[in-house]
């Protein structure tokens, strides 16, 4: 059995209105869960006392909720609640995964009741990883945490320093003064150095080299994975990376390692730059990925490596959205 929550607010307290937000939350909850209609056992609303609490019920019947049963009631007063809110519990038999909804403003009340969990992707250059961590927690509604980004920003601001990357002593003292953060609007990630957003700055093959020499620093490794296990541990997010399932979060709900071919892993980068309209060699590139699989994957700490529990998933031949579907799919069987 599931129960997916959701919210939404109105603007005033009219049948009409009421019929229309419900319709929308309910087709929301139901396209979002991948439900049909009659996989719904009852859904119970609650208004606030501003809302004729009989009418939520009745929109739903004329939703198309035609056998579930319906409970429709009045909420007493939360400090600091929204006015005119209809809040819902929809009860499913299935164990799924749910996508709680929030609309037109209403929040989440019992974040307690919100079932947080985390998604390791992790894999090499190329494999798809960010792709699909993208789009999967989009999907779920979850925050992307791409923590190739932050050693990106590690060794741009070695490189604008003049720090060796390579020099454990030199990178030591410059992580020391680093101030490293990551922020977000409206649920993409900025990484910014100090008051600086430097997301734009981390993609170029220079910094992609640099990134990989710096991360075999146990000093920058430690400091990013402090923050990469902050932020994972306050909210449910998917996190990339290279050692997210075996170091970073160990425990986390869902594990995943994409590999592709180094062939394909070049061709899928290479046309990624020419896209955003960059000059860069096929050979070139396909050597700096090869250089960087080999450090990523022979460094002392928490190197890239499948962790024992995590699904395996070649994408050479697959599209993103095939990707996407199969770890979908295991993350159903795994419920
Ligand atoms: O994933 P992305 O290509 O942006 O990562 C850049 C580099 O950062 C990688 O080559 C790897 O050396 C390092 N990295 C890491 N651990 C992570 C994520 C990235 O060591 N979790």
């Amino acid at each position: 059995m599931t129960v997916i929550r959701g919210a939404t607010t109105i603007t005033q307290d009219t049948p009409e209105e009421i019929r229309a937000v419900v319709a929308e939350l309910l087709e929301q909850i139901v396209s979002r869960n991948a439900l049909k209609r009659d996989e719904v056992l009852s859904i119970v609303f609650s208004s606030t006392s501003d809302i004729h609490s009989f009418y939520p019920a009745k929109a739903a019947r004329e939703a198309g909720f035609a056998s579930c049963s319906l409970f429709s009631a009045q909420e007493p007063e939360i400090d600091g609640g929204l006015a005119l809110c209809i809040r819902v519990m929809v009860f499913v038999e299935k164990n799924i995964v749910p996508h709680h909804v929030y609309l037109r403003g209403a929040r989440i009340l019992r974040k307690d009741l919100a079932q947080k969990y985390n998604i390791a992707i992790d894999g090499p250059a190329g494999s798809g990883k960010s792709t699909v961590a993208k789009l999967l927690a989009n999907d779920c509604h979850i925050l992307y945490l791409d923590t190739g980004a932050m050693y990106r920003a590690c060794a741009l601001a070695a490189m604008r320093a003049g720090t060796d990357v390579s020099d454990e002593v030199q990178v030591c003292e410059l992580m020391r003064d680093l101030s490293l953060s990551v922020v977000y609007r409206d649920g993409v990630q900025h990484t910014m150095l100090g008051d600086e957003d430097v997301s734009h700055l981390l993609r170029s093959p220079e910094v992609s080299m640099a990134a990989s020499t710096i991360s075999r620093h146990p000093s920058v490794r430690m400091k990013m994975v402090e923050k990469q296990r902050e932020i994972a541990g306050k909210m449910s997010c998917v996190l990339d990376g290279r050692d997210i399932g075996t170091f970073v979060l160990p425990d986390a709900d869902f594990k995943f390692f994409l590999t592709a071919t180094p062939e394909v892993r070049a061709r899928r980068r290479y046309e990624e730059m020419l896209a955003k309209g960059e000059q860069v060699d096929f050979e070139t590139l396909k050597q700096e990925i090869a250089a960087r699989d080999e450090q990523d994957s022979t460094r002392s700490l928490a190197p890239l490596k499948k962790a024992d529990d995590a699904v395996l998933i070649d994408t050479s031949d697959m599209t993103v959205d095939q990707v996407l579907d199969t770890i979908k799919r295991k993350m159903q069987e795994k419920i």
